[in-house]
């Protein structure tokens, strides 16, 4: 079995929001599908570890907003590297709008945004999947989705082009992370996406 087929399946990229109180939040997820057309219901698996999830649990209520290839590495950076948890991803963040729903979706780096609402969750263990009406959308620009592929082949890039020569560090394959030094601790653990050294390829910076 090779489990590099994985990779062969294409995914989006989008913002996740939900609002608990007066606190807007937000994460990254790649999976979001349009499920059924009629009626209109969409759905997507949220890692239990972000705020989001939590938020999203009890309200009942999310934006999607669709990543498109316009969007600059640091977009991922403030919504997929950090938790909501610990900072306040919207006090120092300019690029959103809130929508009829009273949430807000991200404005630059998005081609549209959909709202709607939690009608099933399934406890798929490390997940949940949530399945959800649709209650409002707009398209937003007329720039390509980004996909899974993209943000790995270009968009990730950005974080520290590689280059031949320069001071050794070592890239996070998965999200970008850099740690810099010849070697890197066997044990070590990307701080931003958890995944482990053998995800990480040697470069130059
Ligand atoms: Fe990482």
């Amino acid at each position: 079995m090779d489990n590099k087929a994985m990779f062969k399946l294409s995914y989006g990229l989008f913002v996740l929001t939900a609002k608990l109180g007066d606190k807007h939040n937000g994460c990254i997820t790649n999976t979001a599908i349009q499920v059924t057309v009629e009626p209109n219901r969409i759905a997507f698996a949220v890692n239990k570890a972000n705020y989001t999830h939590d938020m999203l649990c009890e309200t009942k209520k999310f934006n999607i907003s669709i990543i498109s290839e316009e969007a600059k590495f640091d977009l991922f950076k403030h919504f997929g590297f950090q938790s909501g948890r610990d900072v306040d991803k919207f006090s120092d963040f300019a690029d959103y709008a809130v929508s009829a729903n009273g949430l807000a979706y991200v404005t630059k780096g998005t081609n549209a945004y959909i709202s709607g609402e939690v009608i099933s969750m399934t406890d798929l263990g490390t997940h949940t999947l949530f399945i959800c009406d649709v209650t409002d959308m707009e398209v937003l620009s007329d720039a390509s989705s980004a996909t899974y592929e993209y943000y790995q082949n270009n968009i990730k890039e950005q974080a520290a082009p590689a280059k031949q020569e320069g001071k050794p560090a070592w890239r996070c394959k998965i999200c970008g992370y850099i740690y810099e030094g010849e070697e890197l601790p066997e044990d070590f653990i990307c701080p931003w996406c958890k995944h482990p050294a053998s995800d990480f390829e040697k470069i130059y910076i």
